[in-house]
């Protein structure tokens, strides 16, 4: 099989009525891209015996593989395990070895179930390969139909699913089908999506059969470039362009995120990090720790939200307080100049604004935030006018932040909009 179909279909009601986020489905499409497959549908359906036959027989006439998620457990509105074998036309029968294995499990943690649950979890469509379930009851089954397409039943419980995923269905699927296409992804910071788009596909028809696909997040785009996986040579070559196209807008590729890149920009020059925030509260401070390491670059941080500790603990003068107020370029730049004073570190970065939904003015709307960066002496500030909630505001200055500061530690002046009163002043 090569370019295997695959199709996932995620069955309960509490998936469609929002009671449970669809977390295995963000699960899976990412597991099986990362290794090179593509989810062809995915789609959700309530836990009635109908629905789940009518949709397996629909996505069998079309896909190679139908993964189903959910209704493998033992309460009467688990039934997927004898709805997909009826859409088969396999018989059921109790497997001694999986009966055995769930009682196991079952008597290690001191739970006593009826026995007819357990028979039910160890029923087992005839020739289905039993997957083991190593943190639950029901195992999963991979299903086998004479036209030789399959069936793979997974447990709903996330906990359950990601092990059995991992460790028994993505290896038989490498075995037996291999990966469609190969591809690099680039993260790219801090340069609006279509731009990056009409740069990279200006560079592209260089590469035959390398094609783009973004994904967009707020001042960040992912993008991923594919290829068919005879092609490796072109696809690097490819990378490697648009690498130096977008320059320091690229992430480094040891880097898995923005966090993770201000962190190695650091580490390289032995320089330590301090924080200053106002609308994000410790939400640039959150990020950069949650890097394992960051110890090691990052001294601490303030949370300024009111003006008493704008003026008390960093130092911000009350006549700037008064004269620009809380949210200005001027204020940000001595909130930045206080920090890294406090905590005697090479470089800063301080935020400042009006995250909503209230306390906007015609002169101060809500979004406005201000970002200042100091890399010793030289500070510099830069003025947004974020779109969208309270927390997208907050979220935007927070990436934005980090990104401005990597540039600014890279000696790299980034894109989008400044001129703010007091930029880039050494
Ligand atoms: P169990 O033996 O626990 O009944 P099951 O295989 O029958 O497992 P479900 O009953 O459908 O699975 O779901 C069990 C739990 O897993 C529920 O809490 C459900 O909300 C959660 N779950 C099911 N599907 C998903 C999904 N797609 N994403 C996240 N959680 C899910």
């Amino acid at each position: 099989m090569s370019g295997v179909q695959i199709h996932v279909l995620c069955i309960g009601d509490e998936l469609l009525s929002g009671n449970t986020l669809n977390t295995n489905l963000a699960f899976l499409g990412r597991s099986l891209a990362d290794a090179g497959y593509r989810v062809r549908r995915e789609i959700c359906i309530p836990d009635t015996p109908e629905a789940i036959e009518a949709a397996v027989v629909a996505e069998l006439a079309e896909a190679d593989i139908v993964i189903t998620i959910g209704g493998l457990g033992p309460t009467s509105d688990d039934v997927t395990r004898p709805v997909v074998a009826r859409a088969l036309g396999l018989s059921l029968r109790l497997d001694r070895g999986v009966l055995r294995e769930i009682q196991a499990y079952l008597s290690r943690r001191n739970v006593r179930v009826p026995s007819h649950a357990i028979e039910t979890q160890a029923m087992v469509p005839e020739g289905a390969l039993v997957l083991p379930n190593r943190t639950g009851t029901a195992p999963g089954l991979w299903c086998v139909a004479d036209t030789g397409k399959a069936v793979v039943m997974l447990p709903g419980p996330p906990r359950e699913l990601r092990p059995m995923f991992l460790e028994s269905v993505l290896p038989r699927l490498r075995r037996l089908a291999p990966p469609d296409r190969i591809f690099r992804i680039l993260k790219v910071c801090g340069v609006p999506e279509s731009t990056v788009a009409a740069r990279v596909e200006a560079l592209l028809p260089a590469f035959p059969g390398v094609s783009p696909a973004y994904c967009a997040k707020p001042a960040e785009v992912a993008l991923r470039l594919c290829a068919p996986p005879d092609r490796g040579a072109v696809l690097a070559a490819a990378a490697d362009r648009v690498r130096e196209e977008l320059a320091d807008a690229v992430l480094p590729e040891d880097a898995p995120n923005l966090p993770a890149a201000v962190g190695k920009a650091l580490r390289e020059r032995a320089w330590a990090l301090a924080t200053a925030e106002s609308c994000t509260a410790g939400g640039i401070a959150a990020a950069i720790t949650d890097v394992p390491g960051a110890s090691s670059y990052f001294a601490g941080g303030v949370v300024a939200y009111s003006n008493a500790v704008k003026l008390n603990v960093l130092g911000v003068s009350g006549a700037t307080l008064h004269q620009f107020g809380a949210v200005s370029a001027e204020t940000v730049a001595e909130m930045v100049r206080g920090v890294r004073r406090l905590l005697e570190v090479e470089t800063a970065v301080a935020v400042t604004g009006i995250a909503g939904p209230d306390g906007g003015t015609p002169e101060k709307p809500v979004g406005l935030v201000y970002i200042a960066t100091a890399v010793r002496d030289h500070v510099r500030v830069r003025r947004f006018l974020f779109p969208g909630s309270r927390e997208n505001i907050r979220l935007r200055t927070v990436t934005v932040a980090l990104n401005d500061l990597r540039l600014h530690i890279l000696g790299t002046v980034g894109d989008g909009p400044s001129g703010a009163p007091g930029s880039a002043r050494p």
